[in-house]
């Protein structure tokens, strides 16, 4: 995508969720966007370098997304939330993660679907699937 099409997108995910365009949450969600692999609070941080609002901006707007359902919590590894736009996945499952065991890099396995599963427990109410794989990636294997 072209820096005017990551914008356009932007403005549009912010409109569809009644969520006001602002400086911080245009760049944030930008960011995510442009990134091929989900990211970090950090990593985002990092990556706007002084156009970036601070660290604790980045966090709080990538909360704000997830409250929203614009972003999800892609997957937790070592103590840090990896972030990603929730358009790679529908209402019901996330797309899988792919943790390799070897190298640890996590890869988006957004072709994959997963049939859901049947919950044997009452009283437990799903509201999305998120299934997380290990093995070795390509690289490794
Ligand atoms: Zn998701
Ligand atoms: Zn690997
Ligand atoms: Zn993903």
């Amino acid at each position: 995508m072209t820096t005017r099409e990551i914008e356009k997108r932007t403005d549009a995910l912010l409109n569809a969720v009644k969520l006001k365009r602002t400086g911080p949450r245009r760049v944030v969600l930008a960011a995510l966007l442009r990134a091929a692999e989900p990211q970090s609070a950090e990593q985002i941080a990092v990556k706007l370098g002084t156009s970036a609002p601070n660290k604790v901006t980045v966090y709080r707007t990538l909360e704000t997304f997830v409250n929203a359902d614009v972003v999800h919590k892609a997957f937790l590894q070592k103590r840090t939330w990896y972030y990603e736009p929730a358009d790679k996945c529908t209402d019901t499952q996330c797309h899988p993660h792919f943790t390799c065991t070897h190298c640890g890099d996590t890869h988006c396995l957004t072709e994959m679907s997963i049939p859901l599963a049947e919950s044997p427990y009452k009283g437990f109410v799903v509201h999305r699937q998120q299934v997380r794989l290990e093995g070795l990636c390509p690289d490794c294997a």
